[in-house]
């Protein structure tokens, strides 16, 4: 029945970490470090799990469609702007580009970066156009709006996966004044950097930002994703999304973790300081940034023997050898557990070879 299918889905798909745990399993290790997914090793904040549990015994209704506490919270937080909310930002992506993006749309896309803004643009019969970061891997402004050129919607990460690096505010307006279509800035890992880009929403109609509490806040398990977006977009969203998009137990969670500032702030500093942990102890030269993860630099070996060989050791780490724009010498290495990240730091060690 393939001929059925639309040749786009049966080309490579989103690309997981399991053929490392697969090696660490393999070598006995029952209890791996898993470092590869850049998720919170956390449980999320006691308030977030009450309020998940307390709604439960309601499930046999719909949701609320307008995610009105969810949205009330974000506002609270935030400042008054615009805001959709979806099953992570994956889900807010997805509806994104389908309001935009027809057959032959040209997409641009910052890269190295996150591989699904490729997969989903495609899935709508779109294209992406690639815009190579400099070497140190940050955006220069000018060179993103020649190549980005004639494109509707432009992809942007910052702090970005998997390079970790970070855009200034500065950048981010240079690229709302010059380019002609809209700028998603994916701001998945904003909260482990602090950089505010909030502002530039007051500034730009051409401006939308994506967020998630699947990351910071601790949980990517229950698939919470919200946008900042432009007045004059939200009813164009709202269209195009789904009915019902966000279940009640995530709205009940995500609504509770937003009101728990003092959890959050607490991981944030526990990660900050394994970063700097991870900068000073990890013998490869790491690339600074500002994300829950590091890339390590682990030349002149290959990520991939790397990978293997730290997965033998029990840590499981994601080689970035499969991202499109980078060459085979980086891996990215999740801030986990303490333990996870001793173990990470003696492994490393362990297999350095200068
Ligand atoms: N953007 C980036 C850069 C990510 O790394 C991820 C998570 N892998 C996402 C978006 C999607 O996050 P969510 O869990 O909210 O769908």
């Amino acid at each position: 029945m393939k001929h059925l299918i639309r040749k786009d889905f049966l080309k490579e798909g989103y690309v997981f970490a399991t053929r490392a745990a697969e090696i660490a399993r393999a070598a006995g290790h029952t209890r791996p470090a898993r470092l590869a997914s850049n998720e919170n090793p956390y449980p999320p904040s006691p308030k977030a799990v009450k309020a998940a549990a307390d709604v439960l015994p309601h499930a046999n209704r719909y949701p609320d469609e307008t995610n009105k506490e969810f949205i009330d919270a974000l506002k609270k937080r935030h400042g008054d702007y615009r805001f959709v909310a979806s099953v992570g930002m994956d889900g807010i992506i997805d509806t994104v580009i389908r309001t935009l993006i027809a057959d032959g749309d040209q997409v641009a896309v910052a890269t190295p970066t996150y591989s699904y803004y490729g997969l989903a643009v495609q899935a709508q019969g779109g294209t992406t156009v690639s815009v190579p970061r400099k070497a140190d891997f940050s955006v220069d402004p000018e060179a993103f709006c020649r190549d980005a050129a004639g494109t509707k919607l432009a992809f942007l990460c910052t702090p970005n996966n998997p390079t970790g690096t970070t855009e200034t505010p500065e950048t981010i307006a240079a690229i709302c004044e010059n380019y002609e279509g809209i700028l998603f800035l994916d701001c998945a890992y904003i909260e482990f950097d602090g950089t505010d880009y909030r502002p530039l929403m007051k500034r730009y109609r051409n401006l939308i930002i994506g967020r998630t509490m699947s990351k910071a806040y601790s949980l990517a398990g229950l698939r919470v994703g919200y946008a900042f977006v432009p007045e004059w977009y939200e009813p164009i969203y709202q269209r195009a999304a789904t009915p019902f998009t966000l279940n009640m137990v995530s709205q009940a969670a995500a609504t509770a973790a937003l009101r728990d500032t003092v959890h959050v702030k607490k991981i944030v500093s526990v990660v900050q300081e394994w970063r700097q942990r991870f900068i000073d102890e990890c013998p490869y030269p790491v690339v600074p940034g500002g994300a829950n993860f590091v890339m390590v630099d682990v030349a002149p070996r290959k990520a991939d023997d790397v990978v293997t060989e730290l997965a033998q050791k029990g840590v499981i780490v994601r080689s970035c050898a499969s991202f499109p724009g980078l060459p085979d010498h980086y891996i990215r290495v999740s801030i986990g557990e303490p333990w996870e990240n001793e173990a990470f730091i003696a492994a490393i060690t362990d297999i350095y070879q200068p």
